[in-house]
Formats: structure tokens, sequence, C-alpha cells
């Protein structure tokens, strides 16, 4: 066992506080009325986290309790400040520049570089500290009979940074797959490779006894193999996962980048880093639990890589079907509209893509004016990422009350007049209850088509949604299709009612 440094109890402080705000930061962001607050808080608790860590770190400026290290606190290494600072700098202005240009729309993709860049970092971290560990504290020297003394890994840690090692590998190559899939350099389909769970299950098990081996002896492969081989899995995790479970995926991943980042706090001896990848790891798994459970998805499935996913259907495999179909104008929706007694809204990533939130609002509120009850449904996969739509929607005011999920209003379209679904698609889909063949099939849908009448904001009768798949709702009796840019649409349908 290597020697524990002993803890000043300042920084355990500052390490707590820090750990306190991260967990109210995720109780904030548990509901819209609170999420500014909660990333607020994350925000503090994380400068305390960072500024700590600089104190503690950066030679010559470490807090001191003791009589002993009074002599030299001040002797500060400035070169190692100015690079320090100087990292932060770059990264703070490529964050800064990449946030205000990023598109809502591509927040997913956005999200899993972000993933792929704390694997990375775990990775570099461990073999950092595989090729100095006497600068980790981790080793410890032998001195032998006859020869030269030595300095060895102790197995714990050896252990800590295989485990951080892998994990962040796996993040890394599986986040860099979901990051092209996502931004569509690479087709949303599934790629299945024969046997490939019994592929997966001997890569994961040979990963484990590298792992043995590495810790109990002197071999370098060891190291370098799990390395390559979890780079491998992350990669044949992800490529077998189909469009309609991309979610689940990026919020698997999250929990994944928390976990490298816990088992890289061990290798560091940070305590905030073990909180903060803990917090980070156990949320991403209960939120990818949540949205298995939405999308009746099997949690160990998706984890162990589109297990029962099948080719037929797919991403890109649906064509239109050649069916009549009933065009509507905005005149047309807006007297719909205004004479229903109650209209359901169904935000999809259409609206997100036209940035029709604000519009929409408006619709709503004119809609109220004359007597109309409106409500909002959100489906948990509504859009491209968990909680795009209430994101939207709070950005544009629309109140909460009037906001629902999917679970809350689904009985209600039976009793409603009409369903306005705006750029929203799969979420809809009756295929995903009566078509075993459908990627989508299983996932619970809005059952938009149980409303008198269904408008359906879209660009064209070609284009698909994010599964690929057409739908078959559009060629219902009760349907009326509105064919333009949702923003524009909305925009005209607020005229007319007024
Ligand atoms: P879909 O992707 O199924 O459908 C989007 C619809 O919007 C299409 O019919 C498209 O048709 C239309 N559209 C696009 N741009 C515009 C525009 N400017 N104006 C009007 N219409 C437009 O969206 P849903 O929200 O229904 O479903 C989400 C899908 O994304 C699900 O399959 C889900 O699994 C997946 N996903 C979700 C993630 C999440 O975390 N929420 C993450 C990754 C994937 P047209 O082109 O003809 O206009």
């Amino acid at each position: 066992m290597h020697e524990a440094a002993p803890v000043n109890p300042w920084v355990a402080l500052a390490y707590l506080v820090a750990g306190v705000c991260f967990i109210l930061a995720l109780r904030g962001l548990s509901s819209p009325a609170t999420s500014r607050r909660g990333n607020r808080l994350g925000m503090i608790g994380m400068g305390i986290a960072v500024v700590t860590t600089l104190v503690t770190h950066v030679p010559g400026t470490a807090i001191c309790i003791s009589e002993e290290c009074s002599v030299g606190r001040f002797d500060i290494d400035w070169i190692t400040v100015v690079e320090i600072l100087g990292a932060i700098g770059l990264g703070a202005v490529i964050g800064l520049v990449t946030a205000r240009r990023i598109a809502m729309t591509a927040m997913p993709q956005l999200v899993a570089a972000f993933h792929s860049l704390v694997g990375l970092a775990a990775v570099l971290v461990g073999i950092a500290a595989y090729l100095n560990p006497g600068a980790f504290g981790i080793s410890s020297l032998v001195v032998p009979m006859i020869g030269q003394p030595f300095a060895v890994i102790n197995p714990v840690a050896k252990v800590e940074m295989a485990l951080g090692v892998a994990i962040g590998a796996i993040t890394f190559s599986g986040s860099v797959i979901a990051f092209l899939k996502l931004n569509g350099n690479m087709g949303g389909k599934p790629i299945l490779l024969p046997g490939r769970h019994g592929i997966n299950l001997g890569v994961l098990v040979g990963i484990l006894l590298c792992v043995a081996v590495f810790a109990h002896g002197q071999d370098t492969w060891p190291f370098w193999t799990i390395l390559v081989a979890s780079f491998a899995i992350g990669f044949l995790l992800i490529i077998p996962i189909g469009g309609a479970d991309m979610p689940v995926v990026v919020s698997m991943l999250n929990s994944y980048s928390g976990w490298a980042a816990a088992a890289m706090g061990f290798t560091l001896g940070n305590t905030a880093m073990i909180v903060t990848g803990a917090l980070v790891g156990s949320s991403g798994a209960i939120l990818s639990y949540i949205m298995c459970r939405a999308m009746n998805r099997s949690f160990l499935s998706v984890i162990a890589g589109g297990f029962g996913a099948t080719d037929s259907g797919g991403a890109g495999s649906g064509a239109a079907i050649d069916r009549p179909w009933k065009r509507g104008s905005a005149e047309d929706a807006a007297f719909l509209m205004s004479q229903a007694e109650q209209v359901i809204i169904v935000p999809g990533y259409g609206m997100a893509v036209a940035q029709a939130q604000h519009a929409l609002r408006e619709m709503g509120d004119k809609l109220k004016e004359h007597g109309v009850r409106v409500k909002y449904a959100i489906h948990p996969v509504a859009g491209r990422m968990p909680g795009h739509m209430n994101v939207l929607l709070a950005e544009a005011n629309v109140p909460y009350d009037d906001v629902f999920e999917l679970e809350d209003i689904n009985a209600e379209f039976a009793q409603t007049d009409v369903a306005f679904v705006i750029g929203a698609n799969d979420v809809t889909n009756p295929a995903a209850k009566t078509d075993k063949t459908s990627p989508i099939y299983g996932m619970p849908v809005l059952d938009v088509e149980k409303a008198k009448t269904v408008l359906f904001i879209k660009r064209s009768m070609g284009g698909v949604g994010y599964a690929g798949v057409d739908n078959e709702l559009f060629y219902r009796d009760n349907t009326m299709m509105l064919l333009a840019d949702a923003k524009k649409m909305v925009e005209e349908i607020v005229k007319s009612i007024e």
C-alpha cells in the first residue's frame, strides 16, 4: 500500500462544500423551474474545486496549517502557474466560442464530443501515472540485496489506474462513434457484426484478466493491451446501436465518463474528482435507466451493445408510402383550432430546427384568448437530447403547468379536438405499437391519432424522422398535412387566428 498523504482539513472542507454544491445542482436540474439555480450552484461548486486543487497543487502555494511548512510557502513556481493558467484560458476560449456558435439542435453531438474528451483525459492521466508513478505518489521504492533500488507501483493503485484507463478508453472511442452517428458522418443504421456478443464478452474477459496480471506482475504489456482492447470495445459496443436508441447511448456515455473521472480521482488522490465522478456516473446511469424504461428498451441490452437488434428496418430504410393524403393551409388550421375546446400541441425536433417555440407560445396565447384549452405533450425522447423540448418551451415562457409528460397526457388525446404536431415524427408513429420490424417498435408513442383531427407540420412528404421510417399517420382520414417550415406556418396561423 502506498502511504496516504495527510489530508489538509481546509482542503477536505472545500471539497465537501463543492460536493454539496454538485448534489444541490443535480437537485435543481430536476425541474425546469429550478434549473437555473441548479446550474449556478454547479458552477460555484466547480469554481471551488478548481481553485482548491490549484492552490494545493502549484508548488510553493500549498495551504499549510502545520509549523514545518511555513518556510517557503510563498516560493511559487511561476512557470507552472503560467502553464496552468494558459491551459485554463485556452480551454475557456474554446468552450466559450463553441457554446456561442453551437445550434441547440447540434447539442447531442457536442455532448458526445465533450464525453470523448473526458475519456481521453482519463486515459492520458493514466498513462502519465504509469510512466511516472513517483510524481503521483503511487509507487514505493524497493531496495534489493544486489543492484540498484527501483520503484514499483502498488497493486491497488495499479487496479485503480487500469480501470480508469479502461473506462476512459471505452468512453473515448464510444463517444467518437456516437458523435459521428449523431452528426450524420456515419449512418444511424445499426452495424451488426456476426457473433458480436461473443466477441464483446471475449474482449471484456480479456481486459479483466489483463487487469489481474497487471496488478500482480511487473510486465508492461498488460497495461498497453488493456488500453488497446478498451478502445476496441468502446467501438464495438456503440456501432450496433441503431438510431432510435441513441438517446440512451448519450446518457450512458455520460455515465461512463463520470466513472472514468472517479477512477482517475483515486489515482490522483483527489476527493473532489471521486465525488464528482461518482455523481456524474450514477446520475447518468439513472437517466439511462429512466430513458430505457420510457422507450421500453432493456437497459442491459443497450449496455451490451444492440442486444436483440435486427437487420430489418433501421434508420434510413423508410420510403414514403404512395397513398393519398390531405393538405391544409394556415387558415384551415386556425379555423379548426379556434373552434376547438382543447388543443394538444406535440413539439418535436422540427420545432427546434425552425426555432418556432416563440411563435408557438404566441399561438397558444391567442387560442387561450378564444377560450381554447391548450396543453403541450412532451415525449421523453422528442428532439435530440433529454429535455430538449422542455428547454425550448421554457425559453419561450410557456407556463410549466401547461406542459405534460407522455404518461400524464396520453389518455387525453381521445377527448381532444385537435392534436397539433409540430416537427415531431417518430414520437407519434403508431408503427412503434404495431410493426415488429420497425426500428422504433416497442417505444411508447404519443397517441395523437386518437384526437378528432391531427394537424401535422413538416416541410415535405419525403422527409423522414431520426429513425428513418415513414409515418402511416400522414395518410389517415383525420390527418391534415401543413407542409412548410414550422416557424413560418405557425406565424401564418397566428395571423389567421387574429
Ligand atoms: P423526428 O426526428 O422523428 O422528426 C422530425 C420531423 O421534423 C421530421 O418529420 C421533419 O420532416 C420535420 N422537420 C425538420 N425540420 C423542420 C422544419 N424546419 N420545419 C418543420 N418541420 C421540420 O423528431 P421527433 O422529435 O419526433 O423524434 C426524435 C427522434 O430523435 C427519435 O427517434 C429519438 O429516438 C431520436 N433521438 C433523440 C434523442 C434525445 O435524447 N431526445 C437523442 C438522439 C436521437 P421534414 O424533413 O419533412 O421537414
